[in-house]
């Protein structure tokens, strides 16, 4: 099963993503964590990519494309994936489409989470992350017990520097220019199903089971 989670920033691709894994055990690919990756370990693409997606801007469709394709190419994605945060624009999606065709695959679903601007911009102005194991919290709705250290691990939480709300409200206008457009694509070749990505976390994983198993 292939599949593509879409939705703005915020959304919480990754969140359903990780459900998804555990319960299908497919791999995620995330583009976001990828680019995080190679920042952090000051790789030549990593030093490229930071000044952009400090900014909120979106790095080079090459080499986004780069770092897909090979990780497509990787033996834990036989039976299937999930794409969390690719493709951002139509000609990603388009080189998706040929890179998957010369394997012989194409894209099962692309399940959208639907989640208004303002929603959008709470959840991530109060996101937080542990800077040693990653955990994720929320300042509001999921905050640790002390505050700015992790509830498992002690060690201080930090804000993705793309998480401040000026940088966030870039993104979604980033998001609305060049990567909405690829909601009609994906409705165009029948494979896009939306659902609300607000509300009970464990009635959104029962939607999208309901369209995986379906
Ligand atoms: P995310 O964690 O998915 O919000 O991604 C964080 C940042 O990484 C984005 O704001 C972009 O700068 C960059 N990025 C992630 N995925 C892509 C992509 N498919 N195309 C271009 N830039 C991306």
């Amino acid at each position: 099963m292939n599949l593509i989670l879409f939705g703005p920033p915020g959304a919480g691709k990754g969140t359903q993503a990780q459900y998804i894994v555990e319960r299908f055990g497919l791999p995620q690919i995330s583009t976001g964590d990828m680019l995080r990756a190679a920042v952090k370990a000051q790789t030549p693409l990593g030093l490229k990519a930071k000044t952009i997606m400090d900014a909120g801007g979106l790095v080079s469709d090459e080499l986004v494309l780069g770092i897909v394709s090979e990780r497509l190419a990787q033996p834990d994605c036989v039976n299937g994936f999930i794409l969390d945060g690719f493709p951002r624009t139509i000609p990603q999606a388009d080189a998706l489409v040929d890179v998957l065709s010369g394997m012989g695959k194409s894209i099962d679903h692309v399940i959208s989470l639907e989640v208004d601007t303002d929603e959008i911009v709470q959840r991530l102005s109060g996101r937080r992350t542990c800077s040693a194991c990653g955990k994720g919290y929320h300042v509001v709705n999921a905050p640790s017990r002390a505050d700015g250290f992790c509830d498992v691990c002690g060690s201080a939480l930090l804000q993705r520097d793309d998480d401040r709300e000026d940088t966030v409200k870039h993104r979604l206008a980033v998001y609305d220019q060049q990567t909405a457009p690829l909601k009609k694509y994906y409705e165009q070749s029948g494979v896009l199903r939306s659902i609300t990505g607000t509300g009970a976390v464990e009635e959104i994983q029962r939607q999208i089971v309901a369209i995986l198993e379906g």
